[in-house]
């Protein structure tokens, strides 16, 4: 049995990046990674899916996604070469509270992800139907492609494909897609997308595959924490009903049967499901470990969907304010009033920004439009210093810039 000082399971982003940031500390770390290295973000999710937003053609999107994959892949391993970490290649399993396959560590991290959560209709060993991965494997487009759920990869894909010239008809059973995002903005993206030539078809049950006539139908129902095989019996670990690991405000394992400091990170803690979520998850993790205290705001997680144009969001959406019984200020501005954007010929987009009554602290912001990413960005840092709109019409902001919609908004 060999002795070091962090274990790490999984090698995605999460676990990466806590092996990285373990290591620059000084502490000793052994990752164990099943498959390849990066997880299912590098290889078969945001990093691919991205490679086929920004390609003209399907036939591009496949020449380029193996290759940014591979550079990509290649500088997590030279990441994994630190002389403080031990890379090992193969699946870990507990077999106590201390110790994984033949190592023993004071502090485990388990950063193992999570898998596609299939929905249980009649059918599914039809051949013609894949999940992400499978779509992203595909040789050749499919002329017609049926999307059951429009959640955000679905949404991400039938923007894509429609691109490539598929026929796309996205299944979805509640009313609005992307639940997450105000639903304002939300049907205003959908609409945008219709406009494009994806057909929706809403409130919608599918019932069986054989029901679909598509030649490829993308199951895009969600994702469920993947912790088949670590023997979590065998430490106390109960899982949540979702499938999650039970976790505290600091990523602490809540139901060991032991004292032991094990920490469960990224996906598979089913918090925030999230690349970013993950990395930050694994530096809040390794500063309590070796004795730092950061101020890192996990209450304020800025989302993208990378969508054609793009949305993004952080903050509660208008729904959940009102629910909540929170006072609040919606201010609104389009990218069609923006300089920037009509020189771009993006005029489609709409930028909500909630704050405190009068012009008090910024609760949240939810956008669609060409770079509405980088705009909710800004918005998130501002949230991060409690910022207020008022506070904000004082700051200068570039001319002709997308982000003066921001600033339009604070107006
Ligand atoms: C199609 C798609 C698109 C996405 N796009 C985005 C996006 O644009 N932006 C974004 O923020 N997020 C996106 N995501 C989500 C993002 O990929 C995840 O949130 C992120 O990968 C989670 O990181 P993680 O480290 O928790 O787990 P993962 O990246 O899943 O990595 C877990 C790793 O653990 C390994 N592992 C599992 N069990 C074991 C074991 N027993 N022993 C050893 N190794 C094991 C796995 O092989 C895997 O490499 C997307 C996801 C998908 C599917």
């Amino acid at each position: 049995m060999s002795k070091t000082d962090l274990i790490v399971i999984g090698a995605g982003p999460g676990g990466y990046r806590a092996a990285e940031y373990a290591a620059k500390q000084g502490l000793k770390v052994v990752v164990f990674e099943g498959e390849e290295v990066g997880g299912t973000c590098l290889n078969v999710g945001c990093i691919p899916t991205k490679v086929y937003v920004h390609s003209a053609s399907f036939d591009e999107a496949r020449e380029r996604k193996s290759q940014v994959v591979m550079q990509l892949r290649s500088g997590v391993e030279s990441i994994l070469a630190h002389p403080n970490i031990t890379l090992v290649r193969g699946k870990a399993a507990f077999v106590d509270a201390q110790t994984v396959n033949n190592y023993t560590a004071d502090h485990i991290i388990i950063a193992t992800g999570s898998e596609t959560k299939w929905l249980p209709v009649k059918g599914l060993d039809d051949p013609r139907v894949v999940d992400s991965t499978g779509l992203l494997n595909l040789e050749t487009c499919p002329k017609r492609l049926a999307i059951i759920g429009a959640g955000v990869i679905g949404m991400e894909f039938a923007s894509v494909f429609n691109r490539f010239g598929t026929e796309v008809t996205v299944i979805e059973y509640l009313k609005e897609c992307l639940p997450a995002l105000d639903s304002d903005i939300a049907k205003r993206l959908r609409k945008t997308l219709e406009k494009q030539g994806v057909t929706f078809k809403m409130k919608t049950a599918v019932e069986q595959i054989a029901d679909i006539d598509a030649d490829v139908i993308l199951m895009a129902t969600g994702r469920k924490p993947r912790t088949a095989g670590l023997n979590l019996e065998s430490i106390g670990v109960r899982l949540a009903a979702n499938g999650s690991i039970p976790v505290d405000s600091d990523f602490r394992i809540t139901n060991l049967s032991s004292l032991a400091a094990c920490y469960a990170i990224g996906d598979v803690n089913g918090k925030q499901m999230l690349a970013h979520a993950a990395e930050m998850q694994a530096v809040h993790v390794v500063n309590q470990i070796v004795g730092i205290s950061d101020g890192i705001r996990f209450d304020i997680m800025p989302a993208a969907i990378f969508t054609t144009p793009e949305a993004a969001c952080v903050g509660p959406t208008e729904d959940q304010l009102k629910e909540r019984g929170i006072g609040y200020e919606c201010r609104k501005a389009f990218h069609r009033a923006n300089g920037k954007a009509l020189t771009m010929n993006e005029p489609e987009g709409m930028l909500k920004l909630f704050c405190e009554p009068d012009g008090g602290r910024i609760l949240g912001c939810h956008a669609f439009g060409a770079h509405s990413s980088d705009l909710i960005q800004e918005v998130s840092v501002l949230m991060c210093r409690d910022t207020t709109v008022k506070q904000l019409r004082d700051m200068v902001h570039v001319h002709p810039s997308l982000s003066e919609i921001l600033l339009s908004a604070a107006e």
